[in-house]
């Protein structure tokens, strides 16, 4: 008999399925997403435990079936979900709209390497003591600049001029653009000093006002890009502030 494949994999999202049975959708560290029928796991949790929520990381082993989008989820074993940090409430959104934005910019069999890389980056970040809001943008940052719309909050977007009155962040563009400059789909206007704090976050800022602000307009900038809306950002707007 030859072993199952077997692949380190997050959980992206799982959506219940007839009486007992669950979808479960996996970002693998590589190959991209997996979609996958967990048999009876809602009836009996023996077999995945609390395993298959989302946000949890572990080894997957799976069949795939013949005539079927849906591989059949064997196991996802050592399962563990991600740490939440000093304020979970804030980590929980935080996570939700990166597993959400993971799942609106992945496809099935693709190199999905960078991006698993940034959703374990948030996950270690929030763990370590990092503010949600802040890993949240830095996460959607890179998310943003893997899917070829890198970020700008330090010169114009458009003429590469400087930031100042009647600046805008321009969802079309992810990034300022300056009072001189057209803008196609304004978020909200930016200041210099605001724009400076945003293009000066790392993982060891503590500027959360700074995070929740450019977490919001990148998730814009995001929800713009793939033409699909983050649900989450909701969530996240409501409790961020
Ligand atoms: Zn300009």
């Amino acid at each position: 008999m030859s072993a199952l494949p077997e692949i380190d994999a997050i959980s992206l999202r799982v959506t219940p399925y007839g009486e007992a049975d669950l979808i479960v959708t996996f970002l693998g560290a590589e190959g991209g997403k997996i979609a996958g029928m967990a048999r009876a796991a809602r009836k009996s949790r023996r077999r995945f435990g609390a395993g298959l929520d989302p946000g949890n990381r572990g080894v997957l082993s799976y069949t795939l079936r013949p005539r079927s989008d849906l591989a059949t989820v064997e196991a996802f074993s050592e399962a563990r979900p991600p740490e939440l940090g000093a304020n979970p409430v804030i980590g929980f959104a935080a996570v939700s709209v990166a597993l959400e934005a993971t799942d609106l910019l992945s496809v099935e069999d693709e190199d999905s390497a960078q991006r698993f890389a940034a959703l374990t980056e948030l996950f270690a970040a929030i763990a370590r003591g990092t503010d949600g809001r802040v890993a949240l943008a830095l996460f959607l940052a890179t998310a943003l600049s893997d899917a070829g719309y890198a970020p700008s909050f330090e010169r114009c977007v458009r003429c590469g001029g400087e930031i100042g009155q009647g600046s805008r962040f321009d969802a079309a563009r992810a990034g300022v653009s300056c009072g001189r400059c057209g803008v196609e789909a304004a978020v909200a206007p930016v200041g210099p000093e605001l724009a400076a704090r945003i293009a000066a976050l790392t993982p060891e800022s503590t500027d959360a006002a700074a995070g929740r602000v450019a977490a919001e307009w990148l998730g814009a900038a995001l929800q713009h890009a793939t033409g699909r809306g983050l649900k989450s950002l909701a969530f996240f707007r409501e409790i961020g502030s």
